[in-house]
């Protein structure tokens, strides 16, 4: 499956949960979520969400992960792949690439109001990574990586509100907010990685 361009609200709603792929625009009563609370499509309604074979809640904790890092099947199962091979639980480690990719790094930052976002400035060459212009969002970064917003992007509009919010990122990063700046001061272990995935499932759907 390639990478989703169509409506993000239908992700959530399949899932059945909020996934936040809209950055500020998720919260309140206009998230579609809240308004139509049944999985898209002609016969959405009638179908539940609880009724779940344990392949069906492996595939759809796999399409959840997915559609949260907004990466597509075969970019996914590489990631799963360099997972297996590492020396920590896989699913574990799973999620800790997807945590370094560069997208969800600017979006943890703080540099963006979702991964989506995230995805488009460094795509469009408004990231620099230890002083070079970078366009590629899923570069994973490492400790001692420095990145922050190209000069001449800094003053732009739809970075006014996000440089006044409160610093939210997490430890493993430090983040000179004002100024669009920030380093990767560690990996994020464990307690960093999204606790709203069930990794184990996804790694008993690729083991079958
Ligand atoms: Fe998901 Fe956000 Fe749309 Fe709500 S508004 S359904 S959380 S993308």
């Amino acid at each position: 499956m390639a990478r989703n361009t169509g409506p993000v609200c239908r992700l959530c709603r399949r899932e059945g949960e909020k996934l936040f792929l809209k950055g500020a625009r998720c919260e309140g009563q206009k998230c579609a979520l809240v308004r139509k609370n049944y999985i898209p499509g002609a016969h959405g309604g009638k179908r539940s969400f609880k009724k779940l074979s344990e392949y069906a809640k492996q595939l759809r904790e796999k399409q959840k992960a997915k559609r949260i890092f907004g990466i597509a099947e075969k970019q996914f199962h590489i990631y799963y792949e360099r997972a297996e091979k590492m020396d920590d639980i896989t699913g574990d480690a799973l999620l800790k690439l997807l945590e370094e990719r560069l997208d969800n790094v600017l979006y943890r930052a703080g540099f963006a109001e979702s991964r989506a976002m995230a995805r488009q400035l460094a795509s469009h060459g408004l990231v620099k990574l230890n002083g070079r212009k970078v366009t590629v969002p899923s570069i994973t970064l490492k400790v001692g990586d420095k990145f922050e917003v190209v000069e001449k992007s800094k003053s732009a509009k739809m970075f006014e509100p996000l440089k006044k919010k409160k610093d939210t990122s997490p430890k493993w990063l430090e983040v000179d907010l004002p100024n669009l700046k920030a380093e990767v001061t560690k990996l994020p272990g464990k307690d960093d990685i999204d606790s709203s995935i069930e990794s184990q499932l996804i790694v008993e759907f690729y083991s079958k």
